[in-house]
């Protein structure tokens, strides 16, 4: 049997960065992805500053930052009036986030562990594992097939936010499904302005339409309600449907990211609303932490992984909160706050500082 320092179950972007972080600290780790390859299902459009620098690191940053789009303007919308067009506030000096397609970023961190001999075990999937004082033995399937135990000294859970490895092991997630059927789009168009990176369009019935422009002539959509695409032929007269899909959104974490031998990091760990644009940023951050703890043995990153994610879902539940609301008060609150910050940015620094990451 091989035996593993550390066995990664996933080939997300959690998983791909906990293996990188774990390669340069020292630490070859065996990652495994059950999809048979690399889907190209588009997520998350928004990296914030903060995991770009992690990612320099790994030269992930110098190869892809050129091309993705810095968040400068945002336009916000009530009912179809204009409330701001905010010239977004820098972080640092740059942008407090940059706009790339996951999955554009997802084969720059595979490539990144290719170079080094590192690749992704497609068509394996985790089955059972079995948890000793010092080492896990794993249960794997492979390509539908055989099986294959796998001795590792840790294992991390990186399976997304239906993780297999967290239901193996009865492990709560904590929290509740947020009420609403959500729905994602993309579209090809040429009526986006090209200034903008972002648009939200709220309305008084709490439906919220949010716009962003992850690479040039595509838009995606995201709407806490049904059939998005309508929503976007609206806007974009001229818009070819890529894909459409309806989606369920959560506001969940387990207790404490460590059960024994195994970690739990990114959506296996924790999940929430799309609309803050925190999903892929935290499951970053998570992986690259944990790696590096790991390498020095220091498992007090624990408490470091719960009180970021703990963190980082009590602002995407407000952020929630403040798309959803049918509370005129609200409301009228939320868009003067905002109507103010376009005169005066700097008092939109604190938001944009919690979407930078860098905290
Ligand atoms: C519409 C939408 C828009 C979003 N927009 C943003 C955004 O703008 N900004 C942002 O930061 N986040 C965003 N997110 C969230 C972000 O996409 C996720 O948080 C991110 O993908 C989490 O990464 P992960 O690696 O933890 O999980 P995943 O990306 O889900 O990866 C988990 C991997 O584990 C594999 N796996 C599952 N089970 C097994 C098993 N039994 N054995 C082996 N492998 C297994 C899966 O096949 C998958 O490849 C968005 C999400 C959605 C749905």
């Amino acid at each position: 049997m091989v035996q593993y320092d550390a066995l990664i179950i996933g080939g997300g972007p959690a998983g791909l960065s906990c293996a990188l972080s774990l390669l340069k600290h020292g630490i070859r780790p065996r990652i495994i992805e059950r999809r048979p390859n690399r889907a190209n299902i588009q997520k998350a459009t928004g990296v914030a500053q903060g995991v770009w620098y992690q990612l320099a690191e790994f030269g992930i940053t110098e190869k892809l930052i050129g091309d993705a789009f810095p968040m400068r303007q945002f336009v916000f919308h009530d009912n179809d009036r204009l409330v701001a067009h905010l010239h977004v506030p820098p972080v640092n000096g740059s942008a407090p986030a940059h706009l790339v397609p996951q999955h554009r970023l997802e084969l720059a961190l595979e490539q990144a562990l290719a170079d080094q001999g590192v690749h992704v075990d497609y068509g394996c999937r985790f089955e059972s594992l079995e948890s000793k004082a010092d080492k896990a033995f794993v249960t794997v399937r492979i390509n539908e097939a055989e099986t294959e135990v796998i001795e590792a000294s840790w294992v991390i859970a990186a399976d997304g936010g239906h993780s297999d490895v967290r239901t193996f092991l009865g492990m709560q997630f904590l929290g509740h499904d947020y009420p609403e059927q959500w729905s994602v789009a993309e579209i090809r168009t040429n009526l986006w302005p090209a200034e903008v990176q972002a648009q939200l369009f709220l309305q008084s019935n709490g439906v919220g339409l949010f716009l962003s422009q992850p690479s040039h002539g595509t838009v995606q959509g995201i709407l806490n309600a049904r059939h998005v695409s309508a929503r976007l032929k609206e806007r974009f007269p001229d818009a070819v449907i890529d894909y459409e899909r309806d989606f369920k959104v959560s506001l969940r974490r387990v207790e404490t990211s460590r059960s024994g031998r195994v970690w739990f990091i990114g959506d296996a760990a924790h999940v929430q609303s799309p609309v803050g644009g925190q999903g892929l940023n935290l499951a970053i951050w998570d992986g690259v932490t944990l790696g590096a703890a790991l390498a020095r043995n220091d498992l007090s990153v624990e408490h470091r992984l719960n009180k970021r994610a703990k963190a980082v879902l009590r602002f995407t539940d407000f952020d929630y909160w403040m798309l959803c609301t049918k509370s005129p008060v609200i409301r009228h609150a939320r868009n003067l706050y905002w109507s103010l910050a376009q005169r005066f940015p700097v008092m939109a620094g604190w938001f944009f500082r919690l979407i930078s990451g860098v905290w």
